[in-house]
């Protein structure tokens, strides 16, 4: 039985049945999903919960499906980790890393949301799913369309790394290079759905695609034993994704599973592409779009779609948003891989130089309970380290040569 009830207009409030949408008719604004939250904690317990598969769809209850998931049998339930290594090195006791960089089957955050959309589109009863993607979503739409058998079409930036088209191409998808950069392409993908009746996932499925993010939240809390962290510390491209971990707490607090939503939440942004930090580093009262430029293109949207959000979300939580530059997001994967054998793609990067900051601001406290998410895999933007930072000897195939190479 679905829980889910009804849209809703997060500008005026108006409501929605739960159809194929954008956004409000009335006002533009961005629709959220609404739960009977009372029906969900009737009919399912914490022990309930923890008897079921480990994979996303074990909070389907908190998921807008009315009909069994289609696709991701293998999304979501990502190590949570004590990093107690790179604790060490920030001076954090009780760090935390959310590792989706080993998400399946795509090994990004993103699984998470198409799992949702692709199902869904199948609900609606379309036949073909797009998107306008900044890799990661390209990934996973692609792979999850193919394994569901739907027809994808998948637009980018051209300027993406190589790895995540050719991780995209693999799938055949029809897959398109847009000249510009994501928010163009954006645009574009709004005009094609619109024209041609086709599900694009991030776009008029966008309400329930959304959704997916949560489960990342859920999992948070579930893996700490229902223990509310203190901080939380999140990457914003979009500024979706920390706005959902946060409506994943709010839902277990109103189905009593923690006491009270308690997180501080810290968005990071790349300097290059950081309309969100800046807007709340600089009190604006909306945010500025701006035109791109850094290494961790998976963050780069000038245009994000829920940064006011985002904002008001860090500021109702008494977080902070910061930003960090390029050679800080190349310090920041060498970090974690070095102290804790994870490697990230750029946008981790951003995650641990933004954290590493906030420790040295004093804006994070060395005992409290910190959790950081890494939401993508190193392997997808392997091309911002250089060999040639690690000095890599080469050898004949000769004992004394390698004895030569350790002096
Ligand atoms: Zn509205």
């Amino acid at each position: 039985m679905p829980f889910a009830t009804h849209l809703v207009c997060r500008e005026c409030g108006k409501k929605y049945p739960l159809a194929s949408l954008t956004a409000c008719e009335e006002c533009f604004g961005p629709l959220e999903l609404d739960y009977d939250y009372a029906a969900i904690q009737k009919s399912l317990s914490r022990e309930m919960l923890q008897s079921r598969p480990p994979n996303m769809w074990r909070y389907r209850e908190f998921l807008p499906l009315s009909e069994p998931p289609k696709v991701g049998f293998d999304v979501g339930f990502t190590p949570l980790i004590h990093a107690r290594r790179l604790g060490d090195t920030l001076g954090l006791k009780n760090l935390y890393i959310k590792n989706d960089a080993v998400n399946h089957p795509t090994l990004s955050f993103k699984d998470r949301v198409v799992a949702v959309s692709i199902s869904k589109a199948i609900e609606f009863g379309f036949r073909v799913v797009g998107c306008a993607s900044t890799g990661n979503l390209a990934n996973a739409v692609a792979a999850q369309a193919a394994s569901a058998g739907l027809e994808s079409y998948i637009l980018i930036p051209e300027d993406l790394e190589t790895v995540k088209i050719m991780a995209t191409a693999v799938y055949r998808p029809r897959l398109i290079k847009v000249r510009g950069n994501y928010d163009t392409v954006n645009r574009l993908c709004s005009e094609i759905a619109d024209e041609k009746g086709w599900a694009f996932v991030n776009v008029n499925l966008r309400p329930y695609y959304a959704e997916g993010s949560k489960t990342m939240g859920h999992e948070i809390l579930e893996q700490l034993n229902w223990q509310v962290p203190d901080n939380v510390v999140l990457p914003m491209a979009g500024g979706s994704l920390l706005n959902k971990i946060n409506k994943a707490f709010n839902e277990f607090e109103k189905v009593g599973w923690i006491q009270k939503n308690t997180a501080k939440f810290f968005g990071a942004q790349a300097s290059g592409c950081s309309p969100i930090s800046t807007a709340f580093k600089e009190n604006y009262p909306d945010i500025q779009p701006v035109k791109p430029k850094t290494i961790a293109k998976s963050l780069a949207i000038g245009n994000p779609a829920d940064g006011y959000y985002a904002v008001e979300t860090i500021r109702r939580s008494g977080g902070r948003a910061d930003d960090v530059s390029d050679e800080e997001i190349v310090e920041g994967i060498q970090l974690l891989a070095e102290t804790e054998g994870i490697f990230t793609e750029t946008a981790g990067g951003v995650t641990i130089g933004v954290l590493k900051k906030l420790v040295e601001e004093k804006h994070i406290h060395p005992d409290e309970v910190t959790v950081a998410a890494i939401t993508g895999q190193g392997l997808k933007t392997v091309e911002v380290l250089s060999e040639t930072t690690y000095s890599i000897p080469i050898i004949n195939a000769d004992y004394d040569d390698f004895e030569k190479v350790l002096k």
